[in-house]
């Protein structure tokens, strides 16, 4: 099953918007695999947002990035990356669609609340990043015959 990294950017933790985007995830059927507080520093950033760190706009990331402790969530679900990434929307909110996160919640091509992996090998290499292996929690939710047929959990 897939594994996914959330983010609460600074403008989800300022705006008050964490409760209200975990709980989108958990009605969508998504399960917490692993959750914590962390202040990020520009050594994890320059790693993170490695493709960007040539453009003009990363000083301006990073200050963005820095500017409040976040939360780091890991998302456990079948094609969970593809669900989440779907549910996050463009990364300009003012494009996003209505309905996704940052459509709902963004005027902003920056300032756009989460981060979500974008592929299975962004998603590893991301877990690893944030979390050791005793944060991630392996534990099957009982309600998992409600949420996916026996053939689709593989
Ligand atoms: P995504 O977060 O949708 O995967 P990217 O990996 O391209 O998008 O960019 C990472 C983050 O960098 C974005 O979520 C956004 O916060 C910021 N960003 C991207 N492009 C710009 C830009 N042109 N100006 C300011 N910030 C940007």
């Amino acid at each position: 099953m897939e594994q996914t990294l959330i983010i609460f950017k600074p403008s989800a933790m300022q705006r008050g918007l964490v409760g209200h985007i975990i709980a989108r995830f958990q009605q969508k059927g998504l399960v917490i695999a692993g959750i914590k507080m962390m202040q990020l520093d520009e050594k994890i950033l320059r790693e993170h947002y490695a493709h960007l760190v040539d453009k003009p706009f990363f000083p301006s990331i990073l200050n963005s990035m820095t500017a409040s402790p976040v939360i780091v969530m890991l998302l456990r679900g079948v094609d969970a990356i593809n669900v989440v990434r779907l549910m996050t929307g463009a990364t300009n909110g003012r494009q996003a669609a209505p309905g996704t996160i940052r459509g709902d919640f963004s005027m902003s091509n920056q300032e756009n609340i989460i981060h979500a992996s974008s592929s299975v090998e962004d998603a590893e290499a991301e877990t690893h990043r944030f979390f050791k292996d005793d944060e991630i929690f392996d534990y099957t939710p009982f309600l998992t015959p409600f949420l996916n047929a026996a053939s689709e959990l593989g």
